[in-house]
């Protein structure tokens, strides 16, 4: 195999707290300034250089640079500033990255397979020195809300495979972050100088799915068992469909979403202490993201008992054109049609207070991307209607949330259960500090594909999506259950990550699509372990000082 110095992953001849011994070993000896650090110290001089940067695409490209030259150290700090650091290194700032990415590119990251490569695809993994575990693929297509951003999306398979590094301990060394270079319709990147993708439209749906088919061939041809996790595609369904029963791959902008967001639903719906059969949900935009998260929850619905059409039937779904029914005259996109109401009577939708007034929910969800649209006529009617009441804006960013956290604890007296899709602030109501839930991705996927990896899974079956939402729920401490949280503290992500991919790994036992058969035999406990233990650990010492350095330590050692 071709040596791997062009590469960023296994960095860590030159830190600062290798001994004088493994200095002299590594013939570093004199090439770094004499003082042997603790980790403590080089933590400290991180946290003050982040600090200098003013901006947050200047924090993102030190953090970039750290990575690049010492692997163990920066994702230590990660793990260990996971609530200060992910926002620099994935969503807003990687947003940011993307657009930008031609103009601050410095250094390779990830591998780009570009649309005249095809036939060729098998040979060009070929190029990448290390054995991959999991990758994150995306075309560049929808790059977060931020639209064709075509091979400049590359930041996002670099920053969520950080992630699934820091939250769920994969080899830094086992990820492939994967761009491909289908074209791009975005004009104004095609005429950029600096642009460094194919110069071309972007390629039909038919081509792509052609060059998809080559690719999941040779990924898995390559690696075999790879897990392989698609994100940002514009239309997601059609890969999804064709590729979920025949290799170990998701979709989390669906899949991903879907589960996080049930997760903390089911805790709200305990919380609430109205039975099951007795919710209603409204939801405010019926897009994928509303459909999907509402399929998953029709699957909880169904696990406490309802009949299908019993769970079906407990949604209204508000779209740009009202209520979505069956007799409303136009047509329906498909996938809205299986919730549609056929029992309006006739009557008009006429906006969403009468339709809060007539249905009587117990539930409020907003996937509508309009802000503020639950509004504090809304919010009160919720508070008048339930003792608790759930009130999820999933909209994205801040700006498009359906309301904040402080309309949503003023207009209902601090009752409501509460979940957002992007970050609020905790506030001080009644003597009580307040926390509001987010539905972050990253209480999931991770989980999901270290549990994918360990169980060897041959797919990745709804079980397996829906178990991660389930065991989410089931991961807060005491504490976090005592204050009333839907979601644990990020801070407690690894451990998390633990539950989660545990819950994961036993779904696909269920499904009997695990092929590490022999964890089938281990108890929750031993489970546990075996994860923990499989898990990437930048706090241990060894890995901390570097692979090359740990290896000669263990040939030295003995
Ligand atoms: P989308 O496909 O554009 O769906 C938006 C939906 O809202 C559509 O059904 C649309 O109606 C409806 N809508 C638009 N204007 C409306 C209005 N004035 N009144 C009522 N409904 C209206 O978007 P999406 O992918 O489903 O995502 C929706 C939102 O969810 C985004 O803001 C996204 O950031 C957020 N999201 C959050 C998470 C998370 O929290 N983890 C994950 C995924 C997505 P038509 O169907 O008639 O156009
Ligand atoms: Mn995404």
């Amino acid at each position: 195999q071709l040596p791997s110095r062009h590469l960023t992953t296994t960095s860590g001849d030159f830190c600062t707290s290798n001994p004088p011994e493994i200095r002299k070993q590594l013939r570093t000896y004199g090439l770094i300034p004499p003082v042997v650090e603790s980790y403590e110290v080089q933590a400290q001089r991180c946290l003050k250089l982040l600090a200098m940067k003013t901006t947050p695409i200047e924090k993102y490209q030190y953090l970039t640079h750290l990575r690049a030259t010492n692997v163990h150290l920066f994702y230590r700090l990660l793990s260990e500033n996971v609530k200060e650091l992910t926002p620099l290194i994935y969503t807003p700032t990687v947003g940011e990255a993307c657009q930008r990415w031609s103009e601050i590119y410095t250094q390779p990251e990830g591998l780009y397979l570009s649309w005249h490569d095809r036939g060729n695809l098998r040979n060009i993994l070929n190029n990448w020195p290390h054995d991959v575990e999991i990758t994150v693929v995306t075309d560049g297509s929808r790059i977060l809300g931020l639209g064709d951003l075509g091979i400049n999306g590359m930041g996002i398979p670099v920053g969520k495979l950080a992630l699934y590094i820091a939250c769920a301990g994969i080899r830094p060394d086992a990820t492939l972050p994967l761009t491909l270079d289908l074209g791009t319709n975005n004009k104004a990147f095609r005429e950029d100088p600096l642009y460094m993708g194919s110069r071309m439209p972007k390629v039909t749906a038919e081509q792509e799915r052609e060059f998809l088919d080559e690719l999941m061939e040779a990924l898995t041809d390559r690696w075999p068992g790879i897990v392989i996790q698609y994100e940002d595609f514009k239309n997601p369904f059609p890969a999804l469909e064709r590729y979920q029963n025949k290799y170990t791959m998701f979709n989390d902008d669906v899949q991903g979403t879907g589960a996080v967001i049930v997760g903390g639903f089911i805790n709200a719906v305990k919380a609430s202490g109205v039975p099951v059969k007795d919710h209603r949900a409204v939801f405010l935009g019926a897009g994928s993201a509303g459909v999907g998260v509402a399929r998953q929850i029709v699957e909880f619905f169904m696990k406490e008992g309802l009949t299908e059409e019993e769970a079906r039937r407990k949604f209204w779904f508000v779209d740009s054109n009202g209520l979505v029914t069956l007799d409303r005259g136009d047509k329906l996109a498909e996938h809205k049609v299986y919730f549609a109401r056929d029992d309006n009577n006739g009557r008009q939708y006429q906006s969403l207070g009468r339709l809060i007034d007539f249905v009587q929910p117990t539930i409020l969800m907003g996937l509508s991307t309009i802000g503020g649209a639950f509004n504090r006529d809304i919010l009160q009617k919720m508070a008048a209607l339930n003792q608790r009441p759930i009130i999820f804006p999933l909209s994205n960013p801040s700006s498009k949330s359906e309301c904040t956290f402080e309309e949503a604890v003023r207009y209902t007296d601090g009752r409501a259960l509460f979940a957002s899709g992007s970050p609020f602030p905790s506030l001080e109501f009644a003597g009580k500090t307040l926390t509001p839930g987010q539905g972050n991705n990253m209480y999931v996927f991770p989980g999901i594909g270290q549990g994918a990896i360990l169980s060897k899974a041959s797919i990745i079956t709804q079980d397996m999506i829906y178990a991660s939402a389930e065991s989410l729920s089931t991961s807060l401490n005491k504490q976090e259950v005592a204050d009333g949280w839907l979601y644990p503290d990020i801070r407690r992500i690894r451990e998390v990550s633990i539950i989660v991919a545990r819950g994961v790994i036993r779904a696909a036992q269920k499904n009997g699509v695990d092929r590490a058969t022999e964890l089938r035999d281990l108890s929750d406990e031993q489970l546990d372990a075996y994860i923990k233990e499989h898990m990437y650990n930048p706090f241990n010492k060894r890995e901390n000082i570097g692979d090359n350095v740990a290896q000669l330590l263990s040939t030295t050692n003995g």
